[in-house]
């Protein structure tokens, strides 16, 4: 990368922290906690927001990003939480959001009657990592799908992230899949990271999630 180019760069990240900075304090002004979602393609960020409705009474907003498509935001739109989508592929198909379109996305939905709020971000583990998008909490999902190697060869969405869900853990006996070795890898790059297994589907840990949820809410 030339020089100048970094510099561009060096100035749009800043531009989009202070833009960050305002909207975490808005959403706390608002008594909205903000959640940032990131994880590959696939891993159960729409599926965990669908069954989440099923374990706790707060009211849940979402915020989907998307290169194409509204099928996320129909999707949780249906298991009844206020939705809204953005589709970053007009933009140049980007592959992270950043905090400006979600102060816009947040204006245009409304948030008075919300009091959780996701960013469910686009699925790659590069990227939206590098882009502080407003939220309170970054967490990343890992599907047990995705192998064991997955903190180790993309850390930095991991060291931005204070919690990990390792998900779809109903399919571990049908995996070569050594659970262990993914948590060790985890606090390798990230010590201080929370961790919580479940499976939307069947529901396993599930528990462990409202949990952690209400005791960022009572905040
Ligand atoms: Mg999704
Ligand atoms: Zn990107």
């Amino acid at each position: 990368m030339e020089k100048k180019e970094i510099k561009v760069m060096q100035k749009i990240i800043s531009e989009n922290d202070r833009l960050a900075d305002e909207l975490r304090k808005s959403m706390t002004d608002k008594g909205v906690f903000l959640i940032n979602m990131m994880s590959s393609p696939g891993s159960g960020k729409t599926s965990l927001i669908e069954s989440t409705v099923k374990y706790t009474d707060t009211k849940i907003g979402v915020i989907e990003g998307d290169i194409h498509t509204t099928l996320d935001a129909e999707r949780v739109a249906a298991a009844g939480v206020k939705a809204y989508q953005i589709n970053t592929g007009p933009f140049g198909g980007d592959c992270h959001l950043e905090a400006g379109w979600i102060a816009a996305a947040a204006k245009e939905m409304g948030v008075d009657d919300v009091e959780l709020l996701f960013v469910e971000n686009i699925g790659n583990l590069v990227c939206p990592a590098e882009f502080d998008v407003g939220s309170h909490k970054n967490m990343i999902l890992l599907s047990v799908t995705e192998g064991e190697d997955k903190p180790l060869k993309y850390p930095l969405a991991f060291r931005e992230s204070q919690l990990c869900i390792i998900s779809k853990i109903d399919l571990l006996p049908y995996l070569d899949i050594d659970i262990n070795k993914i948590r060790e890898n985890l606090k390798k790059v990230n010590p201080a990271i929370e961790i919580i297994e479940l499976s939307s589907k069947t529901g396993d840990g599930m528990e462990k999630w409202r949990d952690f949820l209400d005791m960022n809410l009572k905040k």
